[in-house]
């Protein structure tokens, strides 16, 4: 099965799933071109973690800084692959593994995630993508509705708990008062913000 795997800069990229809650204004999905060394994202099916493993062992991991849970869809979508998969490379090597993620695993999976990435991930970057519920309604569009946003602050508070790396991001397709209200708001919750490039 093709394009679960992609190599972006120095890192493997993992495409587990294109299942995703959201439909985010700025969301790549809906380009032609593909991300890295792949040039389409679309997956037959979502990949079993039999799948992914088998993918894996066509790279050698010590050719990557780090694996990253990162394609056309939200990593969350498929935990029970992602846990699998994790420490199946936490069994062949000790590369960093990162997971992006829209973080509104609790409600896509009905009860708490973060304890659950304790030991299988060492960094999360969550999408902040708004400073309030309502902007943050306008710009990721949850199928949750209102509670996403307070669902995904939740979340990354607890990952501070249980995951060495923790850090929000936001696109800048929104304002620049938006973007220093998210800072504040990170600042607040003393969690890093990286704020990406549209397209970056
Ligand atoms: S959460 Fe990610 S995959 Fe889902 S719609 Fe938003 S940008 Fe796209």
């Amino acid at each position: 099965m093709t394009n679960i795997l992609y190599i972006y800069d120095n890192n493997l990229y993992v495409n587990l799933t294109n299942q995703c809650p959201c439909r985010c204004t700025f969301c790549i999905r809906s380009q032609k071109n593909g991300l890295g060394s792949s040039d389409n994202l679309w997956l037959e099916h979502t990949p079993t973690a039999h799948e992914v493993i088998a993918a894996f062992k066509k790279y050698s991991l010590s050719d990557f800084e780090q694996v990253i849970f990162c394609g056309y869809g939200e990593p969350l979508c498929a935990l029970d692959e992602l846990i699998s998969v994790c420490n199946y490379i936490r069994s062949i090597s000790d590369i960093k593994i990162r997971l992006n993620t829209n973080g509104l695993g609790d409600l896509i999976n009905c009860k708490p995630t973060a304890p659950l990435l304790k030991g299988v991930v060492d960094a999360v970057s969550i999408s902040l993508n708004a400073p309030d519920a309502a902007k943050y309604l306008q710009v990721t569009r949850p199928s949750f509705g209102a509670g996403a946003f307070e669902s995904m602050l939740k979340f990354a508070q607890e990952c501070k708990q249980y995951i060495p790396e923790v850090k929000f991001s936001v696109v800048d397709v929104i304002s620049k008062e938006d973007i220093l209200a998210c800072q504040n708001l990170a600042d607040r919750m003393d969690i890093p913000l990286r704020v990406r490039h549209f397209n970056s």
